[in-house]
């Protein structure tokens, strides 16, 4: 398990804090944003978490 400080993309409506998800790891560069947004967990990290 690799948590991180949560990150999530301008462009979809959910955020990450797992390192090994997939998803959170494919965001764009310029999409990447620091923080939960206010956005509800990645349903990958959760089931990572
Ligand atoms: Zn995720």
């Amino acid at each position: 398990m690799a948590k991180r400080a949560p990150w999530h993309s301008a462009k979809a409506d959910v955020y990450h804090d797992d390192t090994n998800c997939n998803t959170g790891n494919n965001i764009e560069k310029e999409n990447v944003r620091q923080g939960t947004g206010g956005k509800r967990k990645c349903s990958d990290c959760k089931k990572l978490g």
